[in-house]
Parts: structure tokens; C-alpha cells; sequence
């Protein structure tokens, strides 16, 4: 099995670390297109959604990793990364990957609150409640019908898969909490059954 995790901005060797941790075979980080080949699965790190964005167009690897993600290959996106595969976001015409079924709102939790965690109780998590970090954080505002929300705080969607993708507001890399990777890793191997 191996995952890429883009590496353009943002937090990439903690979600490398995470994934070895969790018992992914080989992780690389992904810059440039050859970087694709062979992938089973791709994280899409939190950072700044305009900034990546712009950099993944630039690096001509918007367009490949949309295909691979059409094609079934399971995304991981955290924070800024659920940003990037959203279909619509909330006030902006322009959107990126537009691969998940689901309207965003960005930096939704209020200045004051720029920073925080929260233990939240996640579907498909087993063991407790995961300690959850939120950064600048988006939330979900509307799913479409093939989305499953996976976790709730204050209301607001911060969770959800759609199939091959997985979104989530906090930053599963930035705890020593690896569930969340395995349970991306376990969508992976699914995936690769499928495809046999
Ligand atoms: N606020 C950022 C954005 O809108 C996301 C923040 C993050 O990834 N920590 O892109």
C-alpha cells in the first residue's frame, strides 16, 4: 500500500509520521505529477485552501489527482484538504478539486476561537472520544444524499465521507491519535479489493 501525502503547504510530516504510525507500507510526499504514479491514496493537508490550490494548478496536479479521486482512489482531506475537495464553497465561485458532495463554509468558528480542541465522538471510531484540533477550521454546511456525516460539533458537520473521500475540519496529524489515519488506511485497502 502506498499513500502520497501533497506536499505543496501545510502539515506534511505529520501526516507522514501518522500514516507510518499507522501502519501504512510506503508514504511519500507528492510535488509533482510523477509523484502520482502508484498511489493507492492521497492526503490533502490542512494550510491555506487559495495558496494550495494555486500551487496544485500551477504544479499541474489538480487535474490528476481529480481523475485519480473520479476514479475511486480514496482522498483524505484535513481542514484546508476538505476545503480542497469540496464541490461548493460557501461565498466563492471558484472551487478546486469539486469532488465531494458538500457545500463548505471556511474559517466558520469565530476569531476569538481561532484555535482549539475538542474530544468528539466519531462514527466509525472505536475506543472514546477523539481529541480533535481546530485550526482556522471549516464546517460542513449542506451534504449531498451519498455523504454520511461522520462527527457533529456544535451543530455543525466537521466529519463526513462520501464514498472513496473522507473530510474532516481539525487535523487528525496533529495528535498522537492515529485512528483516524487507520480508518483512511482501512477505506484504501477496500478500494484496492474492489479493484482486483
Ligand atoms: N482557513 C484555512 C482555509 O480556509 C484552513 C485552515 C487549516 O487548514 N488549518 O484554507
Amino acid at each position: 500500500m502506498k499513500i502520497g501525502v501533497l506536499a505543496l503547504q501545510g502539515a506534511v510530516a505529520e501526516h507522514v509520521k501518522s500514516l507510518e504510525k499507522a501502519g501504512a507500507e510506503e508514504v511519500v510526499t507528492v510535488k509533482r505529477r510523477r509523484d502520482l504514479e502508484g498511489l493507492d491514496g492521497i492526503v490533502l493537508p490542512g494550510g491555506e485552501s487559495t495558496t494550495i490550490g494555486k500551487l496544485m494548478r500551477e504544479y499541474d496536479l489538480l487535474e490528476p489527482i481529480r481523475e485519480m479521486g473520479q476514479r475511486g482512489v480514496p482522498l483524505f482531506g484535513t481542514c484546508a484538504g476538505l476545503i480542497l475537495l469540496a464541490r461548493r464553497i460557501h461565498g466563492q465561485e471558484d472551487v478546486h478539486l469539486g469532488l465531494m458532495d458538500v457545500l463548505v463554509d471556511r474559517n466558520s468558528f469565530g476569531r476569538q476561537r481561532e484555535s482549539f480542541e475538542a474530544d468528539l465522538e466519531i462514527q466509525g471510531l472505536e475506543g472514546g472520544p477523539y481529541r480533535s484540533v481546530f485550526i482556522r477550521a471549516p464546517h460542513i454546511m449542506e451534504v449531498g444524499t451519498g455523504v454520511d456525516v461522520l462527527c457533529k460539533f456544535q451543530d455543525r458537520i466537521v466529519a463526513a465521507r462520501q464514498g472513496n473521500l473522507l473530510g474532516a475540519s481539525f487535523h487528525p496529524e496533529l495528535t498522537d491519535d492515529i485512528r483516524f489515519h487507520r480508518y483512511f488506511l482501512e477505506m484504501v485497502r477496500e478500494s484496492r479489493c474492489i479493484a482486483k
